[in-house]
């Protein structure tokens, strides 16, 4: 890879040790740079059911939100590589086939975006180790449509954040003004290729597009603005998550000097204005968080 475009950030990085990605990445196709590989018990309970989702945490990020709850293998020191392993496609599939093997409703690929050049020989190979269970596209939304139709027919379920409307809000907390444009264009895409939501007998997501959103403090009426397209663009009975699991981390004020409405937890009027207002535009399916969801708890140690 001399100058890789795969992302909306196209920053024709060689992603060389010499010339790492604007995301982290030091490593060229066919290898993937994996942070941890878990047992998932904290998605939705369409994604995590009863046994977890079977989840891979891919280091570095194409986006970079300063407030990122996984800062610690999105955003690393720049100077130093990626934390984490790299695997090759087979390797991967091979450590993914055992987690199948125990159990796991699915293969929850957590931010692959820049990695997305190998993920349809990963889910081949996946497929050849007859592994059946749904492939998840974990997503800030963040992608090219064109990276995102070489994953036509290796993804069953889409799991798209939508994170920021206001390009303002984007720009400053992840140098992205362009952030809700490429979402939304993305998400139509997502929606493109899976355009029915399919459950299995016990409510667990198979197929489809689940959309969701975190609220962010200060910011609520951001969120309206993203909820007024969801209602206009996608069908009404789409999975929401309106999240409330924001958690200011005291080692990242530093970063965030300029946005100071960020050091504080959501409040429960801001959180439920956003629900009031998704119940007003007519969604139907909306899963919320219990206010206990703004902790460090939830986050998985790396
Ligand atoms: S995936 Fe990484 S290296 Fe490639 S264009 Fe995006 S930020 Fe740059």
């Amino acid at each position: 890879m001399s100058a890789c475009r795969l992302c909306p950030r196209q920053c024709d990085a060689a992603r060389t040790m010499q010339e790492p990605g604007l995301c982290g990445s030091r490593t060229g196709p066919g290898l993937f740079r994996v942070a941890r590989i878990m047992a998932h018990h904290w998605e939705e309970p369409y994604i995590s059911g009863t046994r977890g989702s079977g989840t891979v945490f891919f280091s570095g990020c194409p986006l970079g939100c300063l407030f990122c709850q996984n800062h610690t293998i999105s955003q690393p020191d720049p100077d130093m590589p990626l934390p984490g392993t790299d695997f090759t496609v087979h390797e991967l599939a091979f450590k993914l086939a055992q987690l199948a093997g125990e159990g796991v409703h699915n293969i929850n690929l957590v931010t692959a975006s820049h990695f997305v050049q190998d993920v349809p020989a990963l889910v081949r190979a996946l497929r050849s180790s007859a592994v059946t269970i749904p492939v998840v596209w974990n997503t800030s939304s963040y992608e090219t449509v064109t990276a995102l139709r070489s994953l036509a027919g290796s993804v069953d379920v889409y799991l798209p954040d939508f994170k920021f409307w206001d390009p303002d809000l984007s720009a400053r907390l992840a140098q992205a003004p362009d952030y809700a444009h490429v979402a939304a264009k993305a998400i139509l895409e997502m929606q493109r290729q899976q355009p029915e939501t399919q459950w299995d007998p016990h409510g667990l997501l198979v197929r489809g597009v689940a959309l969701r959103l975190l609220v962010l403090p200060g910011h609520h009426r951001d969120a309206f603005s993203i909820i007024d397209w969801i209602a206009q663009e996608l069908p009404p009975d789409i999975p929401l998550a309106i999240m409330n699991q924001y958690t200011p981390f005291p080692n990242l004020h530093a970063q965030m000097a300029a946005c100071p409405e960020m050091k504080r937890k959501v409040t429960t009027y801001e959180y439920q204005k956003v629900i009031e207002h998704a119940e007003l535009k007519g969604l139907t399916r909306l899963l919320g968080q219990e206010r206990t969801a703004a902790s460090a708890t939830y986050t998985p140690d790396f």
